[in-house]
């Protein structure tokens, strides 16, 4: 099996099974690639390796090395993750919004569902009447 094949494989492993890691994985990819396509960055064609360095300095502080293909990984995930949640939060909030608002200051028509404020009599849109309870 050629690497590709071999990659391929597993991508359609990853993205059955993993949907979620895999769907990160990609968003992170796809970051990463405008990232690393500046062109201070060189390794046309080769494999860069990331990796992490931690030290121990005097006086028992560390200090984190990291290469520049590493740094920009690790900034790449976490702008990702903030991405994701912001966007996730804002449409969680929505939808909240939307069913408190339904709950709590609305009355909805039985007769056309429209949702009309609390206490009014008839349906602002088909004219019903509204049953209160
Ligand atoms: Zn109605």
């Amino acid at each position: 099996m050629t690497s590709e094949e071999s990659r391929r494989k597993f991508t359609e492993w990853f993205k059955k099974n993993y949907p979620q890691e895999y769907y990160f994985f990609h968003k992170i990819e796809s970051n990463l690639d405008k990232l690393y396509s500046t062109k201070h960055l060189g390794h046309e064609g080769e494999f860069a390796e990331i990796s992490i360095n931690v030290q121990k300095r005097e006086g028992g502080k560390y200090h984190l090395a990291a290469d520049p293909f590493t740094s920009i990984f690790l900034g790449s995930i976490c702008k990702t993750m903030v991405d994701e949640f912001a966007n996730n939060i804002e449409s969680i909030a929505s939808d909240r919004v939307q069913k408190e608002f339904e709950n709590r200051f609305s009355i909805k028509c039985l007769n056309c569902k429209f949702v009309n404020l609390t206490h009014s009599k008839y349906c602002n849109t088909c004219g019903s009447e509204l049953l209160s309870n």
